[in-house]
């Protein structure tokens, strides 16, 4: 009976909590964590502190866009930019105000404003409601604001791509020109993009008043990143728990996929993850394969969730089409005669079999199947088509999807394809 008391009272993570055997801190593993220091980012973070330096002497600085592929620090460079100049404004008593906003989150121009005028007054959300005001007004209420106040706004603005292509440029058309209607106070913005070629889309005024001045974060390459781990695992390992030559088998995975600093430190953490599952006492690089796969596993299951149902209804078909089959090729006409049975039996719109064409096309970059091209000599040329993903993995994601299993169950019905592979759905 005491026992049992005594297994209520304990709180079941008291016990998991002071177990751990690798872990010293995970946050600094964390995707939003910002490190205080960036190793081979000194240039580029000089740069930028260059330009936005001029704020200390109250002229505006130039607008920056700041180019790089996923991974290689732009974010977290931003926001711990942002953050030194807040704490140096706040040292120097300088009227500094930063905004950093992600354009993936707050993707309308009415959010754009409001998260600027959240800067300059605490006040602002509750004076400006959070939706129902005319654009015009909610921007001429941000000029008030911010002339009322003075001072230098520094705008951050990260995938700005993504605002552009939901809303158009108009809204950075009007944030860059803010300054000529401004009499008491300045802003400037910097812009921050995966996608080198996203000026091409803008007004040209907006492309000159933003690309001011422009920089671009390079890839890292696999000893860079080695050196980002070490400074990370430091943080969030105890000593002597992971073997060294994880930090460079990571690096250099990592490395390989366009220098991505984000995929390095991933996977490090899942390694370091599964082996303190496991109860082990150090991460090996056997932890570091496993955490691959548990990563390839998860990126496979959300493209495919997120597919259109014209794709989906491809890649059943194709997979249709390899469980009746020895060899493993078939082609698009293969692929487009199941499709056609497929939409025959479930009503789904049937597109042509060029369209059809372009959605292997599809699947094939996204990594799900390999398609190559034949030359049949006089009979033209044609796709051989193949899946890029085990098969059984694939089989386990479709049975978590009503639309995908219910196609394959449609066919089912239907005996369309081999007994083997209806057995194995089931
Ligand atoms: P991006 O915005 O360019 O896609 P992030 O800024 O999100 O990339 O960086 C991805 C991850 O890598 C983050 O966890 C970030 O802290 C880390 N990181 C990137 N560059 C460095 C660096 N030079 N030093 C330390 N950590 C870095
Ligand atoms: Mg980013």
């Amino acid at each position: 009976m005491d026992k049992e008391l005594n297994t209520v009272n304990r709180n079941v993570f008291d016990k998991l909590i002071h177990d751990e055997i690798i872990f010293k801190n995970r946050e600094s593993l964390s995707t939003s964590y910002v490190p205080s220091e960036f190793p081979h980012r000194f240039n580029e973070i000089n740069e930028v502190a260059n330009i936005l330096k001029t704020a200390f002497y109250g002229s505006r600085p130039s607008n920056i866009l700041i180019y790089g592929q996923t991974g290689t620090g732009k974010t977290a460079i931003s926001k711990f930019i942002c953050k030194q100049l807040k704490d140096k404004a706040r040292n120097e008593n300088v009227k500094i105000h930063t905004a950093y906003i992600n354009c993936k989150q707050t993707n309308t121009p009415y959010g754009v404003l409001t998260n600027i005028g959240k800067t300059y007054s605490a006040e602002w959300d509750k004076q400006i409601p959070n939706a129902g005001w005319r654009i015009d007004k909610v921007y001429s209420s941000l000029k008030e604001k911010a002339d009322e106040n003075g001072g230098i706004a520094i705008v951050i603005l990260d995938e700005i791509d993504t605002l552009v292509s939901k809303n158009g440029d108009e809204i950075l058309y009007h944030l860059t020109g803010l300054n000529s209607d401004l009499d008491n106070s300045k802003i400037s913005i910097i812009g921050i993009s995966n996608d080198a070629k996203f000026t091409s889309w803008l007004d040209p005024r907006v492309k000159s008043r933003l690309g001011e001045e422009s920089l671009t974060f390079p890839p890292y390459n696999a000893p860079q990143i080695e050196d980002i781990l070490l400074q990370r695992a430091k943080l969030a390992f105890k000593e002597n728990t992971v073997d060294p030559l994880v930090m460079t088998y990571c690096a250099s995975r990592a490395a390989q996929e366009h220098g991505d600093a984000r995929k390095a430190i991933d996977l490090l953490r899942i390694a370091a993850e599964l082996a303190e599952r496991e109860k082990r006492e150090i991460v090996t690089l056997e932890h570091v394969n496993k955490a691959q796969n548990v990563m390839e596993r998860d990126q496979v299951r959300s493209i495919i969730i997120t597919l259109p149902i014209q794709h989906k209804a491809t890649l059943a078909s194709i997979i249709l089409n390899q469980g009746n089959r020895i060899q493993n090729q078939q082609t698009t006409g293969e692929v487009y005669s199941t499709y056609t049975k497929l939409c025959n039996s479930y009503k789904i719109d049937k597109l042509t079999q060029r369209r059809i064409g372009h959605i292997i096309a599809e699947l094939d970059m996204q990594g799900l199947i390999n398609a190559k091209v034949v030359n049949l000599g006089r009979h033209g040329r044609t796709k051989y088509i193949d899946l890029a993903v085990d098969k059984n993995q694939l089989l386990n994601i479709i049975k978590n999807d009503h639309f995908l299993s219910d196609l394959i169950d449609s066919m089912n019905k239907k005996q369309i394809f081999s007994k083997s592979l209806q057995s194995r759905l089931v």
